[in-house]
């Protein structure tokens, strides 16, 4: 089944064809992380979803380049390194590898490439894109020193966003007074240096000054992908104003279509309201690890919803990740005692399929959970044999390459909690309930659940009330 994705530039769902199809690897660029303070768990579902992307995509035969730009100069780390009082490189630094950190958390497939906005190589690629802009007519100098993108002389501006010029109010991005610029839509391609901002600037024709953040993307992208992408991708914040501008940037230098796929993922929703740093209604990964979770379960939590729906966080979501999870393990291990030698052909592609449906991942899962469920029957009923059993598992480590969700070490049951459950088994054999009991509420207590199955006690780790 050929692979289908909506596309924000047509709002609709097109068939995906490389822009090339020959061998060579999607180009895939994702707008990453400004680094001025911590990434929160909104941001990581958009790093999630692109990860779901590059990873169905691969199980699918491509290969992916993709490459994740890394914000490291813009107002936000401008400001929050003179108010930390330390150089902005220092200060981004911090952030750059907690975002590494928590990415390795939630399993997210490092890209290709981090490019970082303050490398010379690409300020200076941002400042010939800016000349010829400026020598194209479609930016100018104004008389605060700052140099701007002309939208009226872009006649394309606004079709990303399907957005009404005339419409247009000042974005919060753009730091110079409106009546300098000749139309209040025009974006800042180099900021002018001022006081503000230290010892942050770079020489350039139009003085020192600094890039604005629309065009550390459109450099950084055509310097490693080329003039033409496959797929770009981002949050929704992102369409406007900041992925129309890349438009206008890199097609008014190139003359060439930028980006053949738009793909932007719905928000993360804390009570109805966007997560957002400005609005204070935030976690960061180390917030929900110190609630007790692991990183598998957020992953699987961010993961679960389909990509263009909203996401409302949680800690009752993150408990059915948890119970999700639990089954999932629960099923791996019985088919594992089960398997033999024989294989067979996989079960079913069912899954992929949906994923092949502009990444349906929810109806991917209710596929998986719908199979765990037949599979636990036919088990009860001893009728799995080791040959079906292998290729349940087989399936399972093909799907898994997109989900990687299997337990691993940070699951692994601790020596304290083994202790405490073997002493348990010893007083159910003597029948000393009381005994049993209190040993179940000191497991509980470590944050891990007993359960008596008929093959044994079972351990998991116990849900989490908020
Ligand atoms: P920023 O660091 O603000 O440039 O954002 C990095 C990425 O996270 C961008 O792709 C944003 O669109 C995305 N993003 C920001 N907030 C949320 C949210 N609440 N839910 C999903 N994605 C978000
Ligand atoms: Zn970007």
């Amino acid at each position: 089944m050929p692979l289908r994705f909506f596309n924000t530039y047509s709002r609709g769902i097109e068939q995906f064809e490389p822009h090339e199809p020959t061998a060579r690897p999607i180009r895939m660029y994702t707008c990453g992380p400004t680094v001025y303070s911590r990434a929160h768990i909104g941001n990581f579902r958009a790093y999630i979803f692109e990860d779901l992307l590059q990873r169905h995509l691969e199980l699918r035969g491509y290969k992916v380049h993709r490459v994740m730009n890394i914000t490291d100069v813009e107002d936000k780390t401008i400001r929050g390194a003179s108010e930390a009082g330390v150089p902005l490189q220092k200060f981004t630094e911090q952030f750059k590898e907690a975002f590494f950190e928590d990415a390795r958390t939630l399993r997210i497939k490092r890209a290709d490439e981090y490019p970082a906005a303050t490398e010379q190589r690409y300020i200076d690629r941002m400042i010939d894109m800016i000349s010829a802009l400026i020598s194209k007519g479609l930016a100018y100098q104004a008389d605060d020193k700052s140099v701007y993108f002309r939208i009226n002389k872009f006649p394309e501006y606004g079709k990303l966003a399907h957005f009404d010029l005339t419409q247009l109010q000042s974005t919060g991005r753009v730091k110079h007074d409106e009546y300098d610029k000749e139309h209040i839509g025009d974006f800042a391609l180099w900021k002018a240096w001022d006081e503000a901002d230290g010892d942050v600037k770079w020489d350039s024709p139009w003085g020192p000054g600094r890039p604005g953040w629309h065009i550390e993307c459109s450099a950084m992208s055509t310097a490693l992908l080329g003039d033409q992408i496959d797929i770009h991708c981002g949050g929704v914040d992102n369409i406007f104003p900041h992925h129309e501008a890349e438009i206008a940037q890199s097609e008014g230098v190139t003359g060439k279509k930028f980006v053949n796929y738009w793909l932007h993922c719905a928000h993360l929703l804390v009570d109805g309201q966007k997560m957002a740093k400005s609005l204070g209604n935030f976690y960061t990964v180390p917030d929900v690890l110190a609630k007790g979770y692991t990183g598998r379960e957020l992953r699987y939590a961010l993961l679960r919803v389909h990509y263009r729906v909203p996401l409302n966080f949680t800690w009752e979501g993150m408990n059915e990740a948890r119970e999700s999870l639990a089954r999932i393990d629960e099923w791996l291990a019985r088919l594992r005692q089960l398997v033999g030698t024989a294989q067979r052909a996989d079960p079913t592609s069912h899954f992929e399929d949906a994923l092949d449906d502009d990444l349906n991942i929810s109806a991917a899962l209710g596929f998986l959970f719908e199979s765990i469920r037949e599979t636990n029957r036919t088990m009860d009923q001893n009728e799995m044999d080791a040959a079906a059993a292998s290729a349940w598992l087989d399936w399972w480590n093909r799907i898994n390459t997109i989900l990687d969700l299997e337990a691993s070490v940070d699951v692994a049951i601790p020596d304290e909690v083994a202790q405490l459950a073997e002493q348990r088994e010893e007083a159910r054999r003597e029948k000393n309930w009381k005994r049993s009991d209190e040993l179940r509420e000191q497991i509980s207590a470590l944050g891990w659940e007993v359960r008596d199955t008929k093959d044994g006690p079972k351990l998991t780790r116990a849900t989490v009330s908020a």
